[in-house]
C-alpha cells in the first residue's frame, strides 16, 4: 500500500484477491519463490498524458488521460476506457488489476489493461466529444495495436466514442487495423452481440448459479441498478428468461415499475435521447411507476439483484436489508459494485454471490470474439456469437464452482474466480521467466 498511496479502490481490489489466494500459496510455493504476487501488483507500464481540446465556445479544456498496461502473460493487454469525472489512477489500476483475472477466466488469449480519462461526456455536444476523442487518441495511438494493447468501451465510452477513436487511429497510422479497438460498429469491423454481451452474460452466469439451487430466472423479481449498456441488456435477458425486472437507476435516482420495466421506453430515453431515468416515470403513463430522487435502489425488494452501475454502490446496510428481504442471488454486472463488507454479509447468509470478474466477463469475452473475426476477416451470425458467449459464461461458472470445491470452499464464487483466474496467469508468468 505504501508504494501506491491514495489509491483506495486499487487497495480494495488487491486485498480481495489476496484473501482468496492464501490457500493457493500453501499448495504452490513456487509462486512465492518467483515473486508472482509482487510482480502482478506492479503494472508492466502506466501511461498518463495531457488531453487538450477546444470546446464549442472556443475555450481550451484540459483533461488527463490514462492507460495502464497491467499484465501481458496471456496475450495483448485488453480492457476498456472509462470517461467519467471520477477517473484517477486508483480507479484505472483497480479496473486493470481485476481485468487480468477476468480475462484469464474467459479462456481467451488476452492480457489485462484499462484506461480512461476524467473527461465527462455528459452534457457535451457530439463535436466536443469528437474533438476530445481525437486528442485522446493522438497520444494513445503510439501505445496500442492489435498485438500490443486493445482498448474497448466502459462507462461513458460507447459506440460513438469508439467510432471517433478508431477514426483518429486510422488517420494517424494510415492503417485499417480493425483489431486495435473493440466495440466497433457492425459495418466497420464490429461484432454482433458485443453490445449485449456483458448484460446477457451476467444473466447467463446468474442462471447457472440459480440452477445449483434448483431454481431459474423464471418468476424471479429482479432489482437492477444503472441504466447504461450493461443494465439495459441485463434487463432484456432477465425478462426473456421470464423474470420481472422492477428497477433501473442513474446517478440522480431510480425508478420502480411494478408492471415490469418497459424496455423500449428505457432504450429510447437512454440510448437514443441520452436522457435521464426520471423521464421514464414521466413518460410511462402508469400509476405503477414511481421515480425516487437520490435514495438507494437497494431499498426495493427483490429475489435477485444485479448491480450494473458503478463501484461500491452496494454497501453493508443495503446488503443486510436485502438478506432480510429474501434476496437469494446477487451478481455483479458492474465492476466491484459491492463493498467487501457487503460481499461477506451475502456470503455468510448463504446468498449466491457472483463477483464481477466472473459474472461480467461476457463483455470482454465477446470483444475477444470480435478480435477473432477481425483477424480472420469474417463476420459471424448473431446466433453463432451468442452460442459462443453462452458456452464461455457457463464455462466460467463451472470453472469457478469447481475451483472453489477443489480448494475446500464450495459455493464461494469469489474465491473460485480469483483462484482460477490467478493460477493460469501465474503459470504463464513462471514459464516466461522473470520479466
Ligand atoms: P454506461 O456508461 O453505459 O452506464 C453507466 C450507468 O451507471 C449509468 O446509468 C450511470 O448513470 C450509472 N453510474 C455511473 N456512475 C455512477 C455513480 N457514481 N453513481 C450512480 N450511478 C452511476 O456504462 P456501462 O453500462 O458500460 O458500465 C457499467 C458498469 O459495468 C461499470 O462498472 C463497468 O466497468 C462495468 N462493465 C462494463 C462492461 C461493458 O461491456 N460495457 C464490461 C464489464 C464491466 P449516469 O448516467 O447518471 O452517470
Amino acid at each position: 500500500f505504501r508504494r501506491n498511496p491514495g489509491e483506495a479502490e486499487f487497495h480494495q481490489a488487491v486485498t480481495e484477491v489476496f484473501e482468496s489466494l492464501e490457500a493457493v500459496s500453501v499448495k504452490h510455493p513456487e509462486y512465492a519463490e518467483a515473486a508472482i504476487l509482487q510482480r502482478l501488483c506492479e503494472p508492466e507500464r502506466q501511461i498518463i498524458f495531457r488531453v487538450p481540446w477546444v470546446d464549442d465556445e472556443g475555450r481550451v479544456q484540459i483533461n488527463r488521460g490514462f492507460r495502464v498496461e497491467f499484465n501481458s502473460a496471456l496475450g495483448p493487454y485488453k480492457g476498456g476506457l472509462r470517461f467519467h469525472p471520477s477517473v484517477y489512477l486508483g480507479i484505472v489500476k483497480f479496473l486493470g488489476f481485476e481485468q487480468i483475472f477476468k480475462n484469464s477466466l474467459t479462456g481467451m488469449p488476452i492480457g489485462g489493461g484499462k484506461g480512461g480519462s476524467d473527461f465527462d461526456p455528459r452534457g457535451k455536444s457530439d463535436g466536443e466529444v469528437m474533438r476530445f476523442c481525437q486528442s485522446f487518441m493522438t497520444e494513445l495511438y503510439r501505445h496500442i495495436g492489435e498485438y500490443t494493447d486493445v482498448p474497448a468501451g466502459d462507462i461513458g465510452v460507447g459506440g460513438r466514442e469508439i467510432g471517433y477513436l478508431f477514426g483518429q487511429y486510422k488517420r494517424i497510422t494510415n492503417r485499417y487495423e480493425s483489431g486495435v479497438l473493440t466495440g466497433k460498429g457492425l459495418s466497420w469491423g464490429g461484432s454482433l452481440v458485443r453490445p449485449e454481451a456483458t448484460g446477457y452474460g451476467a444473466v447467463i452466469f446468474t442462471e447457472e448459479m440459480l440452477k445449483t439451487r434448483g431454481q431459474t430466472f423464471d418468476g424471479q423479481r429482479v432489482v437492477v441498478s444503472g441504466s447504461g449498456n450493461v443494465a439495459i441488456h441485463a434487463i432484456e435477458k432477465a425478462q426473456a428468461l421470464g423474470a420481472k425486472v422492477v428497477t433501473a437507476s442513474d446517478s440522480a435516482g431510480f425508478i420502480v415499475d411494478e408492471g415490469g420495466i418497459d424496455l423500449d421506453l428505457l432504450r429510447q430515453i437512454k440510448e437514443v435521447e441520452r436522457g435521464r431515468i426520471s423521464e421514464y416515470a414521466e413518460r410511462r403513463g402508469s400509476k405503477k411507476v414511481k421515480y425516487v430522487a437520490g435514495g438507494s435502489v437497494w431499498d426495493v425488494e427483490g429475489t435477485v439483484a444485479l448491480p450494473c452501475a458503478t463501484q461500491n454502490e452496494l454497501g453493508a446496510e443495503a446488503a443486510k436489508k436485502m438478506v432480510a428481504a429474501g434476496t437469494i442471488a446477487v451478481a455483479e454486472g458492474a465492476n466491484m459494485p459491492t463493498t467487501a463488507e457487503a460481499t461477506s454479509i451475502f456470503q455468510d447468509a448463504g446468498v449466491l454471490f457472483g463477483p464481477g470478474k466472473a459474472a461480467n466477463a461476457g463483455g470482454v469475452a465477446t470483444s475477444a470474439l470480435e478480435m477473432q473475426q477481425n483477424a480472420s476477416r469474417d463476420a459471424w451470425t448473431f446466433e453463432h456469437t451468442e452460442r459462443r458467449l453462452t458456452e464461455i459464461m457457463v464455462g466460467i461458472h463451472d470453472s469457478c464452482a469447481a475451483t472453489a470445491d477443489e480448494y475446500g470452499m464450495p459455493g464461494n464464487y469469489v474465491a473460485g474466480a480469483n483462484i482460477a483466474g490467478f493460477v493460469k496467469v501465474a503459470d504463464a508468468m513462471l514459464a516466461q521467466g522473470v520479466i
